[in-house]
């Protein structure tokens, strides 16, 4: 890749979105794994309302960049604010109170608990019962199967119910950001629509989004811009259009990612 024009298509992109409000905010973000270096310097910002991806290879950094802003790893060097105020180092249940939740990767559901613990689990930081209660219509009215399965096991549903499942139970929390760890992995393409399309209602519902993927082109086609991870570091940035028409990501990125889907 040619770094002296994913440079400058960073900073230009950065500059031309500078009227919107931070919602989170990562500059020059370096984390370790003991000797291992996973970050090396991950800038990037996500504007209130915004849909924004980290694309990139495996091994670019972009689960190690969510599990640190949600307090899960710390940081060696660099900050993470949220909404204005630095987050570094605050607990993840401190970060969920505040608003910001992690769909992980690989969903991390309760296998041997219903649909509706798992989904209880998704209010733990709340107190408001009725409020609760509330919450999980909403969730229920967004996914009907998951009220029709509620009282069977996490592990007895599909792969796609799953993934529904586990934001589901973010949703509990009544997020204002939603970071999303790879959605699409383990699904078909039809079933990876459905869950595209449902990312792309709940944010034009006012939240806002972080969506770490793989799939770079189907990534493109719904966020409104993205950054690309690349050995731990942010490689260039752009609004989906920009990428998209970039030679460098679509020789690196796209190609083998349409193939996939
Ligand atoms: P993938 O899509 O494969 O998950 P990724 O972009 O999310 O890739 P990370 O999982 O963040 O990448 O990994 C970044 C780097 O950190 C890689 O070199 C990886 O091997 C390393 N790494 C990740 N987890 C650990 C760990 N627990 N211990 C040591 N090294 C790790």
């Amino acid at each position: 890749m040619c770094k002296g024009t994913l440079m400058s298509s960073l900073h230009t992109s950065d500059m031309d979105q500078k009227v919107v409000k931070d919602t989170l905010r990562v500059d020059d973000l370096h984390v370790n794994y003991g000797a291992v270096k996973a970050l090396k310097g991950v800038s990037f910002r996500v504007g209130e309302g915004e849909l924004v991806a980290l694309l990139g290879s495996n091994g670019a950094g972009k689960t190690t960049t969510l599990k640190t802003v949600m307090g899960v790893l710390n940081p060696i060097e660099g900050s993470i604010q949220y909404r204005g105020e630095r987050v570094n180092g605050r607990k993840t249940d401190v970060l969920v109170k505040k608003g910001i939740t992690l769909v992980p990767e690989g969903r991390r559901l309760f296998q041997k608990s219903s649909v509706l613990e798992n989904l209880e689990i998704g209010a733990i930081v709340r107190t408001d019962g009725a409020g609760i209660r509330k919450t999980m219509e909403q969730v229920f009215t967004l996914f009907p199967v998951l009220q029709e399965r509620r009282k069977q096991l996490a592990e007895s549903l599909s792969g796609g119910e799953q993934q529904m499942l586990a934001i589901g139970r973010a949703l509990m929390s009544q997020p204002k950001m939603l970071l999303l760890d790879e959605p699409s992995m383990g699904l078909a393409p039809k079933i990876v629509d459905q869950i595209f399309d449902l990312i792309v209602d709940l944010n034009r519902t006012g939240t806002t989004i972080l969506m770490v993927e793989q799939n770079a082109s189907l990534s493109l086609e719904i966020v409104d811009r993205a950054y690309v991870l690349e050995g731990g570091r942010t490689m260039l940035s752009g609004t989906a259009t920009e990428l998209i028409n970039n030679n460098d990501v679509a020789e690196a990125y796209l190609g083998a990612s349409l193939e996939q889907h």
